[in-house]
């Protein structure tokens, strides 16, 4: 009875893909068979693991491989492995109707330009047969479901079919019809090459179908004989001439098939470092990652003595398009076992700050039938965990020893170094050293902590510091005024990670790491200097306590300031809580746990500049008048002013845009009532005479 054949319509992203890669021109169309020869090898990997615990798993088909299969007579090419194979629903899922996270992000990258040897790493390789095949059929068999058939010549449909056809066993079998322009890839010495330069590290035998050409003496007789049996070979007759002079025997060419191993390299891993080159390397690293570009730098080391292993560790050139997408994979470490491959996301082999890392390990020790929940109690992966930690370490700090590499490298990964200083507390001190930012005298070059030291100024204590959104939204801050008069360079933390890293790293080289905008900025001061404070500060108490009292809540405290110069005052953080640029950014989280806000969102200070002209005229009107409205419309101005300066949001925008409004008209001289005539908006006065100013019930 024949099966019953369905329709399925490919997933919309999915079929803008295909036709992307099927009407526009691409050269590097030979980027397929990487692809495919890499799924098949994923599809052992996955049939290898299942058999560790459950040897009854590869019964259908003990061996595991890859063959390829060239066919001139029908333009084929045919891959088959005895992987894991799909079933029915994997068939329609996989091939087709369920759009994979990376679809979107390849076809913008390829309209941006990218290369489509790329697409490996936005997990659509399958889709690349379609570069050279006009039709690709897929048969497959999984354990657990009967064999199917796959077919599509895209155009927005595919179909299934159960498949009653020669049984695989287990496994899949691609069949690519191959377009017309594209019959080289029948050709057994470009498939070869092909094999050596994408698939060189596969670690499973991929083995050619190749066309074998012998020559054989024979005498007529068994000329004869051989002609009628030669079915399959095809039997030439040559050298017509030299049979005529050698009368009975002559030579005829026989073609036999055969397989023919192409990948006989061993592991890399299992060489010696010295005798690997660059090249190798960087082929190596390609094959394991699908990285279309080479490695920036690579590390290869084996640890011996009581614990036994080898490891091979990369850093890309670049960060992926989703590296902290957690929804993905955790890290890109293939863990092996004797040369076999155990899995390829065993978290605990490395930390989570760390997995951009991508490279191998293989352990002598860890047993074969190893599973996921005995990985976590494991001693022996703790151990290793450790090492590729302290030789990820090692690497980057060589890295640094090149200032071009490792500007790319930090731009690449700057944020899981930051994320390392702020998890591993035992390699927190030796991360700090790889750190670097821009700072007031850096210009635009980044600044190590270390140097930043060498800079420091005689009298300098701590190494200061400013975060905020942005390198220009600091550098012109009202904080670091009077450390830039001082001459004390400050460093800008522009990332967001920075807030986190900083609260744990808090010093470096025994110097304390010191917020420009938090409470606690004691700078060095001179006998004349300290004393001109003192009288200032005297000057001024009366006037921070008539903010105070003005601003009620919105700030812990008034104080006159030691840091800002120019600016009339800033809101400073305390020395323990949040600062500005925290709370933005824990704003901005909106799953955050709200609990936290409470406690940890910023108590403000407001300080006051006593040598700024409007403090000054504020100070000697509070000092004629207490209850000078004026005075509290301007100090309701100035807090939300520096609210903006100190790098905080608003919370009523509107009530400050209206006060500015009315400064303006102020300035212009425009009569308040004619205005108000004329616009009839309810608005803020700065000095009501009759009353409570409106502004103070705006929180
Ligand atoms: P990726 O391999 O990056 O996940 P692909 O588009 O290349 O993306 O393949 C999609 C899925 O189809 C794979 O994840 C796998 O589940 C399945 N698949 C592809 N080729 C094979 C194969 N040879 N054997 C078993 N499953 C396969």
């Amino acid at each position: 009875m024949a099966s019953e054949t369905e329709t399925f319509a490919f997933q919309a992203e999915i079929n803008q893909l295909l036709s992307l890669i099927i009407n526009t021109f691409y050269s590097n169309k030979e980027i397929f068979l990487r692809e495919l020869i890499s799924n098949s090898s994923d599809a052992l990997d996955k049939i290898r693991f299942e058999s560790l615990t459950d040897k009854s798993k590869l019964d259908a088909q003990p061996e595991l491989f890859i063959h390829i299969v060239p066919d001139k007579a029908t333009n084929t090419l045919t891959l088959i492995d005895s992987g894991i194979g799909m079933t029915k629903s994997d068939l329609v899922n996989n091939l087709g109707t369920i759009a994979r996270s990376g679809t979107k992000e390849f076809m913008e990258a390829l309209a941006a330009g990218a290369d489509v040897s790329m697409i490996g790493q936005f997990g659509v390789g399958f889709y690349s047969a379609y570069l050279v095949a006009e039709r690709v059929v897929v048969t497959t068999k999984h354990n657990d479901d009967e064999q199917y058939v796959w077919e599509s010549q895209a155009g927005g449909s595919f179909t299934v079919t159960r498949d009653d056809g020669e049984p695989l066993g287990r496994g899949t079998k691609i069949t690519l019809y191959l377009k017309d322009d594209q019959l080289e890839y029948l050709e057994e010495r470009r498939l070869k090459d092909l094999v050596k330069k994408h698939s060189e590290f596969i670690s499973y035998p991929i083995s050619l179908w190749t066309e074998k050409t012998t020559e054989k003496e024979i005498s007529d007789d068994e000329d004869e004989e051989e002609k009628k049996d030669s079915e399959e070979g095809k039997v030439e007759e040559i050298d017509e001439e030299k049979e005529e002079k050698e009368k009975k025997k002559k030579k005829i060419k026989e073609v036999s098939h055969e397989w023919s191993l192409i990948n006989k390299q061993k592991p890399i891993w299992m060489r010696k470092p010295e005798e690997i080159t660059k090249e190798e390397y960087a082929a190596f690293y390609k094959s394991l990652t699908n990285d279309w570009e080479e490695h920036l730098a690579v590390k290869h080391f084996s640890v011996e003595g009581q614990l036994e292993f080898k490891a091979v560790l990369f850093v890309p050139k670049r960060a992926p398009f989703d590296l902290f997408d957690t929804r993905k994979k955790a890290n890109n470490i293939k863990l092996y076992v004797r040369r076999v491959f155990i899995m390829d996301n065993c978290e605990e082999l490395i930390p989570e700050w760390l997995s951009f890392v991508k490279g191998i390990v293989d352990s002598e020790d860890l047993p074969l039938n190893i599973s996921r929940e005995t990985l976590q109690q494991n001693k022996i992966l703790k151990v290793i965990r450790k090492n590729l930690v302290k030789k990820s370490i090692e690497l980057f700090f060589e890295i640094a020893e090149n200032k071009e590499d490792y500007n790319k490298f930090y731009e690449a990964f700057s944020k899981n170094l930051k994320l390392g200083v702020h998890e591993d507390s035992t390699n927190r001190t030796k991360l700090s050293e790889l750190l670097r930012y821009h700072s007031t005298k850096s210009g635009d070059e980044l600044t190590s902590l270390k140097d930043y030291v060498t800079r420091m100024k005689e009298g300098q204590n701590d190494i200061y510091y400013i975060t905020g959104e942005s390198k220009k939204a600091v550098e012109n801050s009202p904080f670091l005024e009077r450390l830039k008069k001082k001459g004390y360079e400050v460093l800008f933390m522009v990332d967001a990670i920075d807030e986190y890293a900083i609260g744990q790293l808090k010093e470096f080289e025994g110097k304390k790491l010191v917020s420009a905008t938090k409470e606690g900025l004691k700078l060095e001061d001179s006998e004349d200097e300290k004393k001109r404070k003192e009288e200032l500060k005297e000057k001024f108490e009366g006037l921070c306590k008539v903010i105070k009292d003005v601003l009620g809540d919105r700030v812990e405290k008034v104080i006159v300031s030691d840091r800002v110069v120019d600016s009339p005052c800033c809101l400073v953080t305390g020395e323990y809580g949040w600062t500005a640029n925290m709370e933005r950014i824990m704003k901005a989280q909106a799953l955050r746990d709200s609990s936290m806000g409470g406690y940890m969102s910023s108590k403000k200070t407001m300080e006051i500049n006593p040598e700024n002209a409007i403090m000054e005229e504020l100070r000697k009107r509070a000092d004629d008048d207490k209850n000078d409205k004026s005075v509290k419309d301007l100090v309701m101005l100035l807090f939300e002013t520096s609210l903006l300066t100190s790098g905080f949001s608003l919370d009523d925008p509107n009530t400050f845009g209206t006060r500015i409004h009315r400064m303006l008209k102020l300035g212009l001289s425009i009569d308040e009532d004619e205005a108000a005539d004329a616009d009839d908006t309810d608005m803020p006065a700065l000095e009501d005479d009759a009353g409570e100013s409106k502004m103070e019930e705006v929180d």
